[in-house]
């Protein structure tokens, strides 16, 4: 806006510019006319008709003498030493607003605020080139008001806005406060310094958005140097932006609702069948034995997951399953494997253990265990061929389960008693001394030889011989033992048999 006041001062300024100098170029037409003063004023009087902003327009001989004027008004008065008048008797001239001096009390009768005029003014020479006079033009300042009020029409603006035009030095020429210094505004300073734009001021402790540009004239017209300033109160000016950005706002707020009501929905839709899923998951691992998972529907991806869950649980089912089947067994074989242990350690005619048997029971019971009088006793049935051949295998058998009852019964907890082979035995006495397992062997030889064995025919008696054998320490070696043992059982045999013999360790070893 503060362009377009700009650009209008300028033309309508060019415009009574080169009127004047047209004038002035056509004036030695009616120069030479002996009836010139009355055509000038007449030609005066018609330019004013056609443009009632020209105040008052004038011809000045050289001399600064008014010969003829509109209205005959200063004719024969001088403006020899007026501005205008000085500055045209050179060249065209456009002066800045003043007030009326000579033509306040013709033109306002009446009084009230003094006019204010800016001149134009141009020289006229004759065909021969000779200065003839001056025309001069008092142009009404109301002119620039009608137009800067034209441009403050409602429709057109914000409301509150207002235009200014100062001058060079930044003084109001135009608007509110008349004469008014506005140089301190940054707004007034950049125009003065001939830049155009907007800016925001502090004008009187309110908020002011101030456009300013200069007028620089037009073509020829040079310009008077003088600056619009457009003044807008801030909260109108950004009123627009504000509604735009409270409408954006107001749509930011819908769109956000929509989106999350949206999202709420697509969540809802992706989250319940997760749910149910996770809950028939929990279900399911509650009762291990019931390892199914119901089908559940929903999007694609669910659908998907779902059958991969149901895939998964009844493959855990198959395992569970698989595994119980397998622990039954495997606690089954167990099982059979201590039967088969135990088996393995027995005799089966006597129930006392095999050697085997004998030796797994040493080391579980002895080995890492330092033990100090450890006594072995052989014992074997003596003659017992006889009694095979006499009454059979079967009474053979009877006899020999008979005896290994009696051993079992004489020894104490803790002994071993084993059957080697045979009708052969070894005995293995913890915590007793060489003398008293030979006590012991001699009271179990007795027993053995004092009892009458029932049998399928006859009841039949037995001797047995014993070899006894006794380390300090079974770090020897329980083999090494029963060797002596053994070796005693023969001498016994030798010896007349039904007796026993022991052997103790040498005293090199
Ligand atoms: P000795 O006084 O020298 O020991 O004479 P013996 O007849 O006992 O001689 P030996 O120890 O050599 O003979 C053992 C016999 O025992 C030989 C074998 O036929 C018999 N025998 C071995 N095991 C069994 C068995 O489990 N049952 C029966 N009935 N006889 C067996
Ligand atoms: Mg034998
Ligand atoms: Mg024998």
């Amino acid at each position: 806006m503060a362009h377009e006041m700009a650009e209008r001062l300028d033309q309508d300024m060019f415009d009574v510019y080169s009127q004047v100098q047209t004038f002035a170029r056509l004036d030695p037409y009616v120069a030479e006319s002996s009836a010139r003063e009355a055509k000038r004023r007449q030609w005066m009087a018609d330019l004013q008709r056609s443009f009632p902003r020209y105040a008052w327009i004038g011809f000045a001989r050289p001399d600064g003498i008014i010969e003829a004027s509109t209205g005959k008004m200063l004719e024969g008065q001088s403006v020899a030493e007026r501005p205008w008048f000085k500055a045209a008797l050179k060249g065209p001239f456009a002066g800045d607003l003043h007030e009326a001096l000579l033509l306040n009390r013709l033109l306002r009768p009446d009084g009230g605020e003094p006019l204010r005029f800016v001149d134009v003014a141009a020289p006229i020479y004759d065909t021969r080139g000779t200065l003839v006079g001056v025309i001069g033009v008092h142009l009404y300042w109301s002119w620039a008001e009608q137009m800067r009020k034209a441009l403050l029409v409602p429709q057109r603006i914000f409301p509150g806005t207002d235009i200014r035009v100062l001058d060079g030095t930044g003084r109001v020429l135009l608007g509110p406060n008349i004469g008014e210094a506005m140089d301190h505004l940054p707004a007034v300073q950049a125009a003065l310094r001939g830049e155009t734009g907007a800016r925001r001021e502090t004008v009187e402790s309110s908020e002011w958005l101030v456009g300013y540009d200069s007028a620089n004239g037009y073509r020829d017209y040079p310009g008077l140097g003088w600056r619009v300033l457009t003044m807008t109160p801030m909260e109108i000016a950004y009123a627009p932006i504000r509604e735009i950005e409270r409408g954006l706002l107001l749509l930011g707020t819908i769109a956000a609702l929509i989106g999350s009501g949206i999202s709420y929905l697509v969540a809802r839709r992706l989250t319940a069948p997760l749910n149910r899923l996770a809950e028939d998951a929990r279900r399911s691992s509650d009762r291990p034995e019931t390892a199914f998972l119901s089908r559940s529907g929903g999007s694609r991806e669910v659908v998907r997951l779902s059958q991969a869950l149901r895939a998964l649980v009844r493959r855990i089912g198959t395992y569970e399953q698989d595994l119980a089947t397998v622990s039954a067994e495997a606690s089954a074989l167990a099982e059979h494997n201590s039967v088969l242990k135990e088996m393995a350690q027995t005799d089966p005619l006597t129930g006392l253990l095999n050697r085997r048997g004998f030796f797994e029971a040493v080391e579980a019971r002895f080995v890492g265990k330092p033990q100090t009088d450890l006594s072995v006793l052989v014992l074997d049935i003596d003659r017992f061929k006889a009694i095979n051949d006499t009454h059979g295998h079967g009474v053979g058998d009877t006899v020999i389960q008979a005896v290994a009852r009696l051993c079992r019964q004489q020894c104490r907890e803790g002994d071993l008693v084993a059957r080697f082979g045979g009708e052969e035995f070894v005995l293995l006495l913890p915590g007793c001394p060489g003398p008293a397992a030979v006590a012991f062997a001699g009271r179990l030889r007795q027993r053995i030889a004092d009892q009458r064995i029932e049998t399928q025919t006859s009841p039949i008696g037995v001797t047995v011989s014993i070899g006894v054998a006794w380390g300090q320490d079974i770090s020897e070696g329980l083999n090494e033992a029963i060797d002596r043992a053994d070796r005693a059982l023969y001498r016994a045999k030798v010896n007349g048999r039904n007796r026993v013999e022991a052997r103790l360790p040498s005293p090199a070893a």
